[in-house]
């Protein structure tokens, strides 16, 4: 696996497909720098070994150009992030581009404008990615966001660096994290899916299933696995035709040695609602009219027991409806265990959608190993799929 150790960028421009793709404000002010902090140890080797950086990436999902998804409006952002006067050249390809890239001086960082201002972008068009590989002498991918993706600047563009492209140290440590849970790992591995469905997570389970000790599941899935195993579950999320599945799963874990927690208690509310009147009861006794929003107590505690005694931990997923403050503690109970044990030597990964949002929100970030930048990228591979972006540079 080829990293930017590999290569010294003295003199050298450095292409670098970045994740920019961050949110903004009504004024087009950035309101969280995250994807821009996690790309400064990339840009800042390139630069301190003396070379240049192009940086390209995408904004939102614009359908041709669009002001509004213009990368000029975080360009200042970048600057003050990075501490380098960032220039901003408003195309990705063409004349305009050559012009500066050609006067581009060791040290300096250039900012293309958004690449799916060109639908060539998402169509992976190979004549457009040959376009944007001439400008730079070495491809890194850094954009562990969009590496599921085969478009043009994310997998396509890397058969023109032969023996010149590489993993930035983001997607590095991306790519480390995830085999130190799935394959490298040091047991008890312990995996925690939450979340809405079961559908969205069975990928994940069918990859992991044998690889590792403990599945604790949470969130709403429970609920068709509680049905499926006969319990009451009132007005609870259910997916009625995953409930075969949820047993199928049930019967391999058995089979394979791996052992499944699921919620014993449940905080339940007669309405979706953080003001609805609450009740805490056992998981598979919640009356009509009533649905489970939260794990209870005693569910906590055991999952705390689990969760102390392993090694390597993956989250993915809240273990209730973390937004609304009644249905959060279930979650925050879980970050704190995951915290306790991180900070007693286990290995914790957390990544994918809601649980990074959660873990942002509660302020576990610090306190676990590894928070992925990536949901979908993360979610295939869990899931075990490669991932286009990544066997590019492999390649
Ligand atoms: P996912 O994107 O699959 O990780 O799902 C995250 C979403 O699942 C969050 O928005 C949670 O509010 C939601 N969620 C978690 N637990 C429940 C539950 N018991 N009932 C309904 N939604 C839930």
């Amino acid at each position: 696996m080829k990293t930017l150790n590999d290569f010294n960028f003295e003199n050298k421009k450095a292409l670098i497909r970045v994740d920019f793709n961050v949110p903004l404000n009504d004024e087009f002010q950035v309101t969280d720098d995250t994807r821009i902090q996690a790309a400064k140890p990339t840009i800042i080797k390139v630069l301190e070994d003396g070379g240049s950086c192009v940086l390209m990436s995408h904004l939102g999902r614009p359908k041709g150009v669009e002001d509004k998804f213009s990368l000029g409006h975080i360009a200042d952002k970048v600057s003050e992030v990075i501490g380098v006067q960032v220039k901003f050249v408003n195309d990705c390809i063409g004349e305009s581009v050559a012009q500066v890239v050609e006067s581009l001086q060791p040290g300096e960082i250039l900012l293309l404008e958004n690449l799916r201002f060109h639908g060539e972008e998402k169509a992976g068009d190979i004549a457009f990615a040959e376009k944007l590989s001439q400008w730079g002498d070495v491809y890194i991918n850094d954009a562990f966001g969009t590496a599921h993706r085969a478009h043009a600047s994310t997998a396509v563009i890397a058969q023109f660096f032969e023996g010149n492209k590489c993993f930035g140290s983001l997607l590095a440590k991306e790519i480390e994290s995830i085999d130190k849970v799935l394959n490298d790992s040091e047991k008890p591995v312990t995996a925690i899916l939450g979340g809405a469905k079961v559908s969205s997570k069975i990928g994940i389970v069918e990859n992991i299933i044998e690889k590792v000790d403990h599945i604790i599941i949470g969130g709403g899935m429970t609920f068709t696995f509680v049905k499926a195993l006969g319990g009451s579950i009132g007005n609870s999320l259910v997916e009625d035709d995953k409930m075969q599945l949820a047993l199928d799963i049930l019967k391999l874990a058995e089979e394979k040695n791996t052992k499944i927690h699921l919620p014993v208690d449940a905080v339940i509310a007669d309405a979706f609602s953080n003001d609805a009147n609450t009740q805490t009861v056992d998981t598979k006794e919640i009356p009509d009219g009533w649905m489970g929003l939260d794990v209870g107590p005693k569910t906590s505690e055991n999952f705390a027991q689990v969760i102390a005694e392993s090694k390597t931990i993956l989250w993915n997923g809240p273990l209730g409806v973390f937004e609304m403050e009644n249905f959060s503690k279930g979650t925050i109970e879980l970050g704190n265990a995951i915290a306790e044990a991180t900070a007693n030597g286990a290995f914790s990964l957390v990544g994918g959608g809601d649980s990074v949002a959660a873990v942002k929100q509660f302020g576990f970030g610090e306190k676990v190993s590894y928070v992925s930048t990536g949901g979908g990228a993360m979610l295939e591979s869990l899931e075990g799929k490669t991932l286009p972006g990544i066997e590019a540079i492999l390649k």
